[in-house]
């Protein structure tokens, strides 16, 4: 995204990527505010052209197995982009790789940034020390480095400006299955999240091509990996104690090898500096719930792209204007995290406060969709918090 606006702005742009290009991700649902960024990167028609799997509402089931109404995206605001996907990464990313090439940026995949070079001097980005394949290092001078290296977060770790997010320490195991039952119309494609008995974890259930579903399962760290059972156990155990997706695995079966990810959700203290800017999860990452991650991605490497085009304009590379954009991507973020907050507090209840509230049910969808930058999208907040405090309370009391 961001290596392709700015070559389009005709700014010379190298992208480079470690590995061999397709290469699998995890991250496969998407958010229909994903189609704004997507269509200024000029890739809607590809999309709606692709045998991606078309998701149009996303689903909660609770720990009893009790299903809550679907929540269609195109009901609460029918838009054009209220139908979004759910995408085989290798192919997305390969999709907006091409793009950035098309655009006019040099792309070299299997190619691996050693380090950032920051004069010490100046507090300023001088460039990259990078090595292609098994050759030498080089030295590439930039007047701005965009770092969207992922949970290697480079620059972050390299500055000490991770913060790490104590109270959302989890893990996810997942793999993939043929023939789990999907629902019928509109709710075929949905993301459906289930709870585990006790509320212990969850499991995401998304339906791709061919199919083939991804399904997975976050709990706390601890719980998930450090209980004495191999992840392997954990999940077969988790995939029994989940009333939900009992009667969609009945003619499924596991087509893939179990997958493991611990420990991404943190912060970075500083999102941008003199020559130097952050992006997607190389910024920072919350938690696979809402599926925010790859519209986060996108609409960070859309801002920051338009920050370093400006100030390119403006001969200011600074880590004021480079992140400029970041107040309002903190603002908006929040509310996620908040509602992320709210879904692992196990003594409260999103059906129940939906019931009690339904005048809340639009603004929740919207920050289900992802429409979470605009004043008052924090509105629910001001119900929701008190309750959650109260939950939090009571279970203390307990
Ligand atoms: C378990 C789990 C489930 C998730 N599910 C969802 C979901 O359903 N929907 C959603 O939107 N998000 C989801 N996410 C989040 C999503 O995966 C990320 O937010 C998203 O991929 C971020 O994109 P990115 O471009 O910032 O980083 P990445 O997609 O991680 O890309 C970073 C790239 O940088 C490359 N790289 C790293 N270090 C170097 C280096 N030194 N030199 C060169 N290249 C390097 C990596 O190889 C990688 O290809 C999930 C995350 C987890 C952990």
């Amino acid at each position: 995204m961001a290596a392709g606006l700015v070559a389009e702005a005709g700014l010379s742009t190298l992208l480079v990527e470690r590995e061999k290009v397709p290469r699998y991700h995890i991250g496969e649902s998407l958010m229909p505010e994903c189609y704004w960024p997507l269509q200024r990167l000029g890739v809607l028609d590809r999309m709606k052209n692709s045998p991606f799997v078309k998701k149009k509402s996303v689903q909660f089931v609770a720990a009893s197995g009790k299903e809550s109404a679907p929540f269609y995206f195109e009901q609460h605001d029918p838009r054009e982009c209220s139908t979004t996907w759910q995408v085989e990464r290798a192919e997305f990313d390969k999709m907006l790789w091409d793009r950035a090439a098309e655009l006019g940026a040099e792309c070299h995949d299997e190619t691996r940034v050693l380090d950032v070079l920051i004069d010490e001097e100046t507090d300023t980005c001088t460039g990259v020390k990078l090595r292609a394949g098994d050759g030498p290092s080089r030295t590439i001078a930039a007047r701005v480095v965009m770092d969207g290296s992922g949970l290697q977060s480079i620059i972050a770790n390299k500055l000490g400006l991770r913060e790490e997010i104590p109270s959302l320490k989890k893990a996810a195991i997942w793999s993939y299955f043929r023939h789990a039952k999907r629902d019928e119309g509109d709710n075929a494609g949905a993301t459906i999240i289930m709870h585990t008995l006790n509320k212990d974890s969850w499991f995401w259930f998304i339906p791709l091509q061919d199919d083939v579903t991804s399904i997975g399962c976050v709990g706390d760290y601890d719980y998930m990996l450090k209980s004495g059972m191999s992840p392997e156990e954990r999940f077969q155990l988790e995939l029994q104690r989940c009333p939900g997706l009992q009667s969609r695995l009945q003619q499924a079966e596991q087509i893939d090898k179990v997958r493991v990810a611990r420990e991404y959700s943190y912060w970075t203290r500083q999102p941008a500096g003199n020559g130097w800017v952050l992006i997607g999860d190389a910024f920072g990452f919350i938690d696979p719930l809402y599926s925010s991650g790859v519209y986060f991605a996108l609409i960070t490497g859309q801002w920051a792209a338009e920050a370093v085009i400006d100030g390119f304009r403006k001969g200011d590379l600074s880590a004021r204007q480079l992140g400029s954009w970041c107040e309002d991507f903190r603002r908006g973020s929040s509310l996620i995290h908040k509602l992320v907050q709210a879904f692992y507090t196990k003594e409260f209840s999103f059906g129940g406060f939906i019931r009690n509230h339904p005048e809340y049910r639009s603004n929740l969808t919207d920050l289900l969709i992802g429409r979470i930058f605009y004043d008052g999208a924090e509105r629910i907040f001001d119900r929701m918090d008190p309750e959650v405090a109260q939950a939090r309370m009571a279970a203390a009391n307990e």
